[in-house]
C-alpha cells in the first residue's frame, strides 16, 4: 500500500477537543451550553445506533441534548408542532430530524419547516442557498467533514480537479459546493455519467458517495490522488466497508479514507461544531 491514510477519528476527536474547550469557556463565562433537540421517528435499528452516537457526542462536549421518539404513525402535522415547539425554545439551538422518515411523511416539508437558524444538519434550502452563493453558515454536515479531512492532508485544493460521485442532496451536491467554495475544479458525476472510469482517471480529489459496496475499482484511480469515501456498508459478518475497493485503490493513492474510520466520526463532529456556531449565532447576531 503506498496511500496515506486519513486518520477521520483522530481528525474528528481533535474537533470534538476544541468544542468542549469552547463550551467550557462559555459556561466559565456565564453562558449557557448549547442544545440540541433530536428527533427520531419510529424504531428504525440503524437511525436508532446513528442517534444514541449523536446523543453520546453531546455528552462528551458539553452539548445539552433531548430526544424525542415519537411513534412511526405519528401524523405530518404532529410532527410539524414538535418542529415548531423546538423552532421557539430559547434554550434549543440545533434540531435535527432524523432522516430517513416514515413514507407517509414528507421529508422536504419537514426539513423547511426547521428554523434556518437552528439548523445544524445544514439541509434547509436557506444554508444550501448560503454556500451555494459563498456565504456559508450552517453547513451540510458530511461535505463540512470531508472538507476538514482534506485540510488534514495539506494538499490544497485550490486549482486541483475534484470529482464527486454522487449527486444526492445530502452528501454529493452540498460537497460540490464545498470544494467549489475551496476553488477546486468540479465535475459531478450521477447514474447516468458516461464513461465513470475514465472521469475518475483524471480526479486529483475524488469524493464517493454512490450507496454500493467497492462500486469504484482500484484502477481507476489517478496515481497520487486524495480519495474520500463515504459509502457505509454493513456485511453479514457485520463488518462496515465503503464505496471503493480500498486495498486496490491505495496501491495507487495518495491519500485515502478508512471504512470505518474516515468520514463517519466527522459527521457527528461536524454535528457538534453546527450547534456551537448555531448557539454562537443566537447570542451573537452576524451584522450582514
Ligand atoms: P443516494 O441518495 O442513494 O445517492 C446516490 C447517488 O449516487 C445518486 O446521485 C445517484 O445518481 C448516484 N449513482 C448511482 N449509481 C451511480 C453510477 N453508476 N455512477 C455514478 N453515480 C451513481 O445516497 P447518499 O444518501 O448520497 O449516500 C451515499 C452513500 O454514503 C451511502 O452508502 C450512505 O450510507 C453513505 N453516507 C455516509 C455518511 C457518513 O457519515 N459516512 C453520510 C451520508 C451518507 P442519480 O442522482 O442519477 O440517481
Amino acid at each position: 500500500m503506498s496511500a496515506k491514510i486519513i486518520d477521520g477519528k483522530a481528525v474528528a476527536a481533535s474537533i470534538r477537543s476544541d468544542i468542549k474547550q469552547a463550551i467550557d469557556a462559555r459556561k466559565a463565562e456565564g453562558l449557557r451550553a448549547p442544545g440540541l433537540a433530536v428527533i427520531l421517528v419510529g424504531n428504525d435499528p440503524a437511525s436508532q445506533v446513528y442517534v444514541n452516537h449523536k446523543r453520546k457526542a453531546c455528552e462528551e462536549v458539553g452539548i445539552i441534548s433531548t430526544v424525542l421518539t415519537p411513534e412511526a404513525d405519528i401524523e405530518q402535522h404532529e410532527l410539524l408542532e414538535l418542529v415548531d415547539r423546538f423552532n421557539a425554545d430559547p434554550d434549543v439551538d440545533g434540531i435535527l430530524v432524523q432522516l430517513p422518515l416514515p413514507e407517509h411523511i414528507n421529508e422536504s416539508t419537514v426539513t423547511e419547516r426547521i428554523r434556518p437558524d437552528k439548523d445544524v444538519d445544514g439541509f434547509h434550502p436557506y444554508n444550501i442557498g448560503r454556500l451555494a452563493q459563498k456565504r456559508p453558515e450552517l453547513r451540510p454536515c458530511t461535505p463540512y467533514g470531508v472538507m476538514k479531512l482534506l485540510e488534514s492532508t495539506g494538499i490544497t485544493t485550490r486549482g486541483a480537479r475534484a470529482v464527486i460521485v454522487g449527486a444526492s442532496n445530502i452528501v454529493g451536491r452540498p460537497m460540490a459546493l464545498e470544494l467549489l467554495y475551496a476553488d477546486a475544479t468540479i465535475t459531478v458525476c450521477n447514474s447516468k455519467t458516461q464513461d465513470l472510469p475514465g472521469v475518475i482517471s483524471q480526479a486529483d480529489i475524488v469524493v464517493v458517495a454512490v450507496g454500493r459496496r467497492h462500486f469504484v475499482k482500484g484502477e481507476w484511480i489517478k496515481p497520487g490522488a486524495v480519495v474520500i469515501d463515504v459509502g457505509m456498508h454493513r456485511g453479514e459478518d457485520g463488518k462496515l466497508s465503503g464505496d471503493v475497493e480500498f486495498e486496490a485503490a491505495a496501491e495507487r493513492a495518495g491519500w485515502i479514507t478508512p471504512v470505518p474510520g474516515g468520514v463517519g466520526p466527522m459527521t457527528v463532529a461536524m454535528l457538534m461544531q453546527n450547534t456551537l456556531e448555531a448557539c454562537q449565532l443566537h447570542n451573537e447576531p452576524p451584522l450582514d
